[in-house]
């Protein structure tokens, strides 16, 4: 037989039409059909993976959840107790039986909400109850995403990222956590939605409501506009646990109004000395979230509320070493690849957590500070030979006078 003529034995394409053919003992296969019956392969080992996953979940108790996310978190003892009990009904209702459904009682879902300033350690939060769970993460900002038809985003894309999360694996995908940052920008702009369409607030809200209570959405598993010759996944969002976050800027004030602080000759300034001595986010109650705009549906399938503490000194001082991978854990572990012992004196450490409050970095600035004073040390000490690198106050005083402050703003 001439080579032309040999054919795939599977799709029964001739050799000329294909990039590769391979000859077996009687047959030949042809690169599409190995890539097709690749991606098979790949589907069986991942339906087999989801078995397992379910028998491997082993579900930890509140305290035990709470104490890892102690090992990551610093401070917001409120809202790590609060998750702790959120995380464990939402994976005990998924584990519930079938059996346990017919007593009737459906345990419905605890999505959450949490409220506090930027860097405060929402974020954070998610990603160690998904570290400690295992479960896919997807990290999305309700920023973007708009009602379907409009330039943006469609909240279906929030489905595309889990499943991106999840290695495509859909069953994992449907255990999965999304969580959803700046919930406060898609808030309805004003009581009255009737002089311009609302396109980036309320419609939002409406079509994110249909994924956190629940349902079955065909979602392109490669993200984009939906076209026809797309090939969609179904992913089902009924066990999927999300969790909100936003700053709501400006929601003290009303909530101080709402407690009446607001007294016959109690200043506002008197009244913002009050939220420094004590957060008065701890008072939040649902009807705040609606006040912010928040439509009440959004608010009725988040019912788990909580808020985040601002970082004082204290707590910035913790971060940078106490949490398992603190930032000087980090940098110790760096400089010790290079056989170079490193340490940081208390003193230089109390500087960098000065400068983050005098800059207003936050605790995301931490980070821009310590590599700010690291560079140089970092670029030199690798052939240079030393063995010992100790960062005290005057060095750090000295290596980020060098830098400009803007610039460290401009990063974190
Ligand atoms: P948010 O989501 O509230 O804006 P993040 O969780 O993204 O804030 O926090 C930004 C960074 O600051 C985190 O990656 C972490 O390094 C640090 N951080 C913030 N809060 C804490 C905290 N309470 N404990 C430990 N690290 C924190």
């Amino acid at each position: 037989m001439a080579k032309d003529d040999l054919v795939c034995s599977f799709c029964g394409r001739k050799k000329p039409e294909t990039n590769l053919l391979i000859a077996g003992l009687d047959a030949h296969i042809c690169d599409r059909c190995i890539e097709q019956a690749h991606g098979i392969v790949i589907e069986e080992s991942k339906q087999e993976g989801a078995i397992e996953l379910k028998s491997e979940f082993k579900l930890k108790k509140p305290k035990a959840i709470k104490d890892f996310l102690d090992q990551y978190v610093i401070g917001q003892e409120y809202t790590k107790k609060v998750l702790s009990v959120a995380v464990y009904n939402h994976y005990k209702r998924l584990l519930q039986t079938k059996d346990d459904e017919q007593d009737d009682i459906e345990i419905q879902k605890s999505n959450i909400i949490l409220v506090g300033q930027t860097g405060t350690g929402k974020t954070l939060l998610a990603k160690t109850i998904a570290k400690m769970l295992n479960v896919p993460l997807a990290i999305v900002d309700a920023t973007v995403l708009t009602e379907a038809g409009y330039v943006g985003e469609d909240v279906e894309s929030i489905l595309t990222r889990l499943l991106q999360a999840a290695d495509y694996n859909v069953d994992k995908a449907q255990q999965g956590i999304v969580f959803i940052d700046e919930i406060d920008k898609i808030a309805r702009k004003s009581d009255n939605p009737s002089i311009t369409r609302d396109v980036s607030g309320e419609g939002v809200q409406q079509a994110l409501l249909k994924l956190l209570e629940g349902t079955t959405v065909n979602v392109p598993p490669k993200g984009g506009r939906k076209h026809p010759d797309q090939k969609f996944v179904e992913v089902n969002t009924e066990n999927i646990l999300f969790i909100a976050g936003g700053a709501f800027d400006g929601i003290e004030k009303a909530i101080a109004k709402r407690l009446n602080f607001q007294a016959v000759g109690y200043s506002a300034s008197k009244i913002e000395d009050d939220y420094e001595k004590d957060n008065i986010l701890k008072y939040i109650i649902p009807k705040d979230l609606k006040d912010f705009g928040l439509i009440p549906e959004i608010i009725g399938r988040l019912p788990v509320l909580s808020y985040l503490n601002p970082l004082d000194s204290k707590t910035l001082r913790a971060i940078l070493t106490e949490p398992k991978n603190s930032l000087v854990k980090q940098y110790t572990k760096l400089f010790a690849m290079d056989d170079i012992e490193f340490s940081i004196t208390e003193g230089a450490l109390e500087y960098i957590v000065e400068k983050a409050i005098e800059y207003k970095l936050g605790a995301r600035g931490l980070r821009s500070l310590c590599e700010a004073i690291l560079t140089d040390a970092m670029f030199e000490m690798p052939d240079s030979g030393e063995k010992e690198l100790k960062i005290t106050k005057a060095y750090a005083e000295k290596a980020l006078n060098k830098v400009e402050i803007k610039k460290l703003k401009a990063v974190s």
